[in-house]
């Protein structure tokens, strides 16, 4: 279980069937904290005597069952795996 490429709210596929995930109020989704780090491309703009933002890649450290993971609808929290565990 690998979260991947983060792609900003798009999940990776198009769930189909959804399993209870939470143990204490059995919602089926959980919040994931992942750290990701961004890299800007910047100028410098001799007029304006400031920086400007050309671009940015975000760089994201992914996530496994490890990871701790929150419910936000009863405030469980734990790890992904410990949530597979409790059920
Ligand atoms: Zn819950």
């Amino acid at each position: 279980m690998r979260g991947g490429a983060l792609q900003r709210g798009v999940p990776n596929s198009a769930p189909t069937r959804l399993e209870q995930l939470c143990p204490l109020c059995q919602g089926r989704s959980l919040q994931v904290r992942a750290a990701a780090t961004v890299r800007y491309e910047v100028v410098f703009d001799a007029d304006a005597r400031d920086f400007v933002v050309l671009g940015e890649h975000l760089e994201d450290e992914g996530w496994d069952a490890s990871s701790a993971a929150v419910c936000r609808r009863c405030g469980w929290q734990g790890t992904l795996e410990l949530c597979l565990l409790e059920r």
